[in-house]
């Protein structure tokens, strides 16, 4: 009897646990005309957003540009890459329409650790010199015209209130960062104890219970070129920083270089976003004198976009008052690379706790939040061994928990899957919404259908097949036939750095457009 009791108690736990798998696939349920009602919520948002400033919580942020690259452009463009997954320094050297582009070369910058705990001064010129040195590896014939300053576009993948195409102001952080003068956080996305993604304003990293830690000191409101190009002065680089951009808009300009069908590009990486073409005529807020193009380039902030709408469990909740900006950016931590893992996370920890899902005791590890990356988390669902030897082996490495049986491992790949499903399903649901606001969601009937290619880039859409691939799947059920035909998701590799020198050419103040 004592082995019948501890085999009721087995599996009463057993049901248990199985039940929060249940209410978790349940609430995380994206039926399609769910998606249509997202679909057309954030619709609304983004009319709302264009019509005045402030007037949705989509911020739909005049970029400033309005002429996306032509394939025109000539001559040598540098970039600078912050606040993506890594700290980068780019140069492109174009040779307009006949020659595209003739060369690209980048240089990925690590911040040494003597630099970390330095000052903000000394991490500019820091940054300012590693770009110092790599334009001295210009080669003798790329060299610009003397008559004319080296230029630069300047990535910088936050909400930035754009005052012009060359300037802007950070409103708020995103994915993780405070908007207080000085905060602790949790660094969640390196593998380095170096915080790339904190970008110029990081001051420095330690480790804290084997977690790094970033310091970072920014104000909002800061003047993001300001900064730079005082550090570029101190270092004595004479460079025009030509234009200052979203990564979604860097994208776009990459992506339309090689494709003029590019009409919306889309980031699905750290965080998430969405850039597309707008007329200026349905701009209201747009009081400007109108374009040649008669066209602007919009970042939606989608990540923003919160709605009934949404499937939200209690996880969500938990993670969203939990973290640095409650309340906001809600359509982004439901989707992207920064949370997923983090729901697993805290679903299997619930399961822990309430089900004895992994024996008497709680793993340690299993309290620590961020430590289930997403990188971890794919690694997990993709796994095809029968035994599902790679989940054995990450539940061993990252979270402690030497004794699974394959029962239990084929439960957490299907809440990876749950988890996963929701995110990308969602995403889809947003490009159909900006499909629907370009009117390019329906063939139109009248002559030649118009193809509408979306560019997209982000680590998980380039390292988390599954999400891709239910992605696409999705949009393709969203939008009927037409996938792969009349509408195209292409990658546009590496578009937030190569995009910026791009731009920098388009706006060029000494080219002739
Ligand atoms: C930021 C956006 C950015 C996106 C992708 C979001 O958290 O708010 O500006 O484009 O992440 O990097
Ligand atoms: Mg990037």
């Amino acid at each position: 009897t004592v082995v019948m009791k501890r085999q009721m108690k087995k599996s009463r736990r057993w049901a248990k646990a199985m039940a929060i798998v249940k209410e978790v696939e349940e609430k995380c349920e994206t039926p399609i005309g769910k998606l249509r009602q997202v679909a057309d919520a954030m619709a609304i948002d983004m009319h709302a957003g264009l019509a005045s400033e402030g007037g949705s919580e989509l911020k739909m942020i005049i970029s400033y540009v309005d002429n996306l690259p032509s394939g025109n452009e000539e001559g040598l463009f540098y970039a600078l890459d912050l606040g993506g997954t890594n700290f980068r320094v780019l140069r492109v050297h174009l040779g307009g329409r006949e020659k595209g582009v003739i060369s690209q070369e980048f240089e990925e910058v690590s911040i040494p650790p003597h630099l970390m705990t330095g000052s903000s001064h000394e991490l500019f010129d820091y940054i300012a010199q590693a770009l110092a040195k790599f334009v001295a590896t210009e080669s003798e014939d790329s060299h610009p015209l003397p008559s004319r300053k080296r230029e630069i576009g300047f990535t910088f993948s936050f909400p930035v209130r754009q005052l012009s195409i060359a300037s802007g102001t950070l409103i708020k952080w995103t994915k993780g960062f405070s908007i207080e003068d000085a905060v602790i956080l949790p660094n969640f996305f390196c593998e380095t104890n170096l915080c790339s993604n904190c970008s110029f304003q990081l001051i420095m990293t330690l480790r804290v219970y084997g977690l790094a830690v970033c310091f970072l000191m920014a104000r909002v409101g800061q003047d993001v070129v300001g900064e730079l190009t005082k550090a570029l002065d101190r270092v004595g680089l004479d460079m025009h920083v030509a234009a200052l951009v979203n990564d979604t808009i860097g994208t776009l300009a990459r992506g339309r270089f090689y494709d003029p069908d590019v009409v919306a590009a889309v980031i699905l990486g750290t965080g998430t976003n969405a850039a597309y073409v707008e007329r200026t005529q349905a701009i209201p807020k747009w009081h400007s004198p109108v374009p040649k193009s008669g066209e602007m380039v919009i970042n939606t902030e989608w990540g923003n976009f919160r709605s009934s709408h949404i499937p939200l469990t209690e996880y969500d909740h938990a993670l969203d008052v939990e973290s640095l900006n409650p309340g906001e950016q809600i359509f982004e931590k439901t989707i992207s690379g920064m949370y997923l893992g983090e729901i697993v996370r805290r679903v299997l920890l619930r399961m822990a706790e309430e089900a004895s899902f992994f024996g008497d005791n709680v793993p340690e590890k299993l309290r620590l939040p961020f430590i289930l990356r997403t990188p971890v988390m794919s690694s997990m669902h993709h796994d095809t061994s029968p035994d599902l030897k790679i989940v054995d082996g990450k539940l061993k490495d990252v979270l402690e928990i030497t004794h699974t049986s394959l029962k239990m491992r084929k439960v957490v790949v299907s809440l990876c899957e749950i988890v996963a499903t929701r995110g990308a399903r969602l995403s889809a649901g947003g490009i159909y919404s900006i499909l629907k606001k370009i009117g390019r969601d329906t063939l139109k009937g009248d002559g030649e259908p118009r193809k509408a290619v979306i560019a997209l880039d982000g680590g998980l859409f380039e390292h988390y097949t599954k999400f891709r691939t239910c992605m696409e799947s999705t949009l393709q059920e969203l939008v009927g036939e037409k996938v792969g035909k009349d509408i195209v998701i292409e990658h546009s590799n590496d578009g937030s750095g190569i995009g910026a020198a791009l731009l920098a050419a388009s706006h060029s103040k000494y080219l002739e457009a």
